[in-house]
């Protein structure tokens, strides 16, 4: 198995802290980084908090918590990233800015990094069609949060090198204690395909005046689900989801059954991204 040392995470909001957070559970040095500076400082604190609360707990000590912290390495520039093993992405998701990202990655990494994008939606192909050596790129698609939950789609575009794929899988499984599974590049991967009609039919049924926001919340978690789709939505990001929803569409030529509801949009535009700012279908403190 590749030995994994040292790892650069790109982006330090919803996905990239915990995907930081999971790494220095392990004591494995992590590398951040995000075009907004003051995002890593917000990502540091609450990756803090969170540790915090595994010491009041009793699952770590302190001074487990302290080593934790340590692994974790803000950094300014993606030049900082030349020791990397392995390098996985979670900005915004824009095709363009992707691979504009892996475009100048290439540049500044080792021959030998392993390039990995966090996308839940967008083709793992398609961003890496502008990269030089497209064999080591692949998608590891984590869910949130990603320090709880133990899926993650390990993603194969059609110029993957199956065997890094293959190492990725052992790693995460190893190392890491996830449950990764091999997915090919469609649209929306497995779990986002199957999750839209869960938001889009949500978004039909309020709008059309059957039932509430708070209604189809409560009875979805009743029937067992941990969340409802709205409640889901603001954990995801409003803007996130809509971006998979319309990849997903898109991807399907405009497909009717696929297409994002216009309340989803309107959220957008209003600013309503859910937890992130404190405001989507629900407020938050
Ligand atoms: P987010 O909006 O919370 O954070 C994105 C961060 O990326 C921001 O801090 C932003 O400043 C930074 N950024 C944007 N462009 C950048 C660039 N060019 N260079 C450096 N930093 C840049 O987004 P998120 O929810 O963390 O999603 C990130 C990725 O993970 C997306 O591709 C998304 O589809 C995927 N994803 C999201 C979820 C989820 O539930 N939110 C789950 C799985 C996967």
């Amino acid at each position: 198995m590749k030995t994994i040392k040292h790892v650069g995470v790109i982006g330090a909001g919803t996905m990239g802290r915990g995907i930081v957070e999971v790494m220095a559970r392990q004591e494995i040095d992590v590398y951040l980084y995000d075009q907004d500076r003051s995002a890593v400082e917000r990502a540091f604190v609450h990756i803090q908090n969170q540790l915090d609360k595994q010491v009041y707990r009793t699952k770590i000590s302190e001074q487990q918590k302290m080593k934790m912290l340590a692994s974790i390495h803000p950094v300014d520039q993606l030049h900082a990233f030349h020791t990397c093993d392995l390098i996985i992405e979670a900005i915004m998701e824009e095709m363009s800015v992707k691979q504009q990202l892996f475009k100048a990655l290439e540049k500044v990494v080792s021959t030998s990094c392993i390039l990995a994008t966090n996308t839940s939606s967008l083709s793992v192909t398609e961003i890496a069609s502008v990269m030089q050596n497209p064999k080591r790129m692949l998608a590891l698609h984590f869910f949130n949060p990603a320090p709880k939950m133990p899926l993650v789609e390990v993603v194969v575009g059609v110029h993957t090198d199956q065997n890094v794929a293959e190492e990725m899988k052992t790693w995460l499984k190893q190392t890491l204690l996830k449950e990764p599974v091999m997915v090919r590049d469609a649209p929306g991967f497995i779990v986002n395909r199957v999750a839209r009609p869960f938001h889009t039919e949500a978004y039909r049924m309020v709008a059309s005046g059957e039932t509430s926001k708070t209604q189809v919340d409560n009875i979805l978690q009743d029937a067992g689900f941990k969340m409802g789709p709205f409640q889901l939505q603001d954990l995801i990001g409003i803007d996130i989801n809509y971006a998979a929803s319309m990849s997903v569409y898109e991807s399907f030529n405009h497909e009717p059954r696929l297409r994002p509801h216009p309340n989803q949009q309107k959220m957008l535009q209003s600013g309503l991204l859910g937890r992130k700012t404190k405001k989507g279908h629900y407020h938050y403190e």
